[in-house]
């Protein structure tokens, strides 16, 4: 359940000092979950009742089969060991500074045993971010692809350090509107469709280089106009500036905040990251973008670590923390009031 107009001071912290006032205990991180989750109308995950009832320890059990509703069940929060409060802080430091933050920045700033807790945190918050844009782009939407680490039009192999990606961007009256990244095999007609069926809603118009896929990928559901290059001083970047300025915004992000350091496998993870952040550049206050970033992380089905990383370890090559404390550190505070709720 997405909340329409949220306000800051109400809704989620102005900044710093709001946030530690707000989220001093796992208690009160777990109430602002339950309000994001089930604020507007409460659903048991078991039956789809909507009867419930609070008990003393704020966790609502269906009036209809009784069950006990936690509500980080069935999310990235699920089985957590960490603690809510160090979830939240994360999440505040992932969103409050603009260009985000790298795991091992974060694990040298937050009370956890571990490179690798921290690493974990910031991929079940990616992929909660990529996973929970779920409106289409619309309009007029430059695409074109983009060789992560290579040169265009070429075919990826596997085991290279290359990666095909399709970019798209509104172009609105005034400047970009929102942006989405697909990881391709290939640059043929039916892996751009794909792309474009799950990414543009149908009837707006793909604007594209003269690459013949784009023609296939379009027909029947798109407008498609593409612009030919026709001599050799009439590069692709001023065809469809929008879309390479993407690009290279993206690129330098990557090597920026994550010294480059991004495998092939978890490259889409981090442009949905780049994604959720660019398309709420505007966003008068930084909180808005952590309020987001929560209701979707609690409307997201969760990611085992081993799902995350699949068959290979974080990073190997950075220098880990001592580690090996199995007691989670906690952020806990004294008990504060949960403005959300008035
Ligand atoms: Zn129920």
């Amino acid at each position: 359940m997405s909340h329409p107009d949220p306000e800051a001071g109400r809704h989620y912290p102005f900044r710093l000092e709001g946030f530690r006032h707000w989220f001093a205990t796992d208690s009160a991180c777990l109430d602002y979950l339950d309000w994001l989750r089930w604020g507007e109308g409460f659903r048991c995950p078991h039956c789809f009742g909507t009867r419930f009832r609070r008990g003393s320890d704020g966790v609502r059990r269906c009036l209809d089969c009784f069950a006990r509703c936690s509500v980080t069940a069935g999310t990235i929060f699920d089985k957590t060991r960490t603690p809510l409060t160090v979830w939240f802080e994360a999440a505040w430091l992932m969103t409050a500074a603009k260009p985000g933050i790298s795991a091992l920045t974060l694990s040298r700033l937050l009370p956890v045993a571990s490179y690798q807790t921290t690493w974990t945190m910031l991929h079940k918050y990616r992929h909660a971010m990529g996973a929970g844009e779920k409106t289409l782009l619309s309009g007029d939407v430059e695409v074109d692809e983009w060789m992560y680490g290579g040169v265009r039009h070429n075919v990826a192999g596997r085991g290279s350090k290359k990666q095909l990606v399709l970019g798209a961007v509104e172009q609105l009256e005034k400047g970009l509107g929102r942006v989405r990244f697909g990881l391709v095999d290939n640059a043929s007609g039916k892996a751009i469709q794909t792309f474009l069926t799950a990414t543009i809603a149908p009837g707006s118009t793909i604007l594209t280089d003269g690459w013949q896929s784009y023609r296939k990928a379009t027909g029947g559901n798109y407008g498609h106009v593409a612009t030919v290059e026709r001599t050799s001083d009439d590069p692709a970047h001023v065809l469809l500036p929008g879309v390479h300025r993407v690009f290279s915004l993206a690129d330098r992000w990557i090597l920026g905040t994550h010294q480059g350091a991004v495998r092939r496998e978890h490259l889409q993870s981090y442009l949905d990251e780049f994604a959720f952040r660019f398309n709420r550049r505007k966003a008068k206050h930084r909180g808005l973008l952590f309020m987001r970033l929560l209701e979707h992380a609690v409307n997201t089905p969760p990611k085992t670590y081993r799902d995350l990383v699949m068959t290979e370890t974080p990073g190997s090559g950075v220098s880990l923390g001592p580690g090996g404390t199995t007691v989670p550190g906690t952020l806990e505070g004294s008990k504060r009031a949960k403005p959300w709720r008035k």
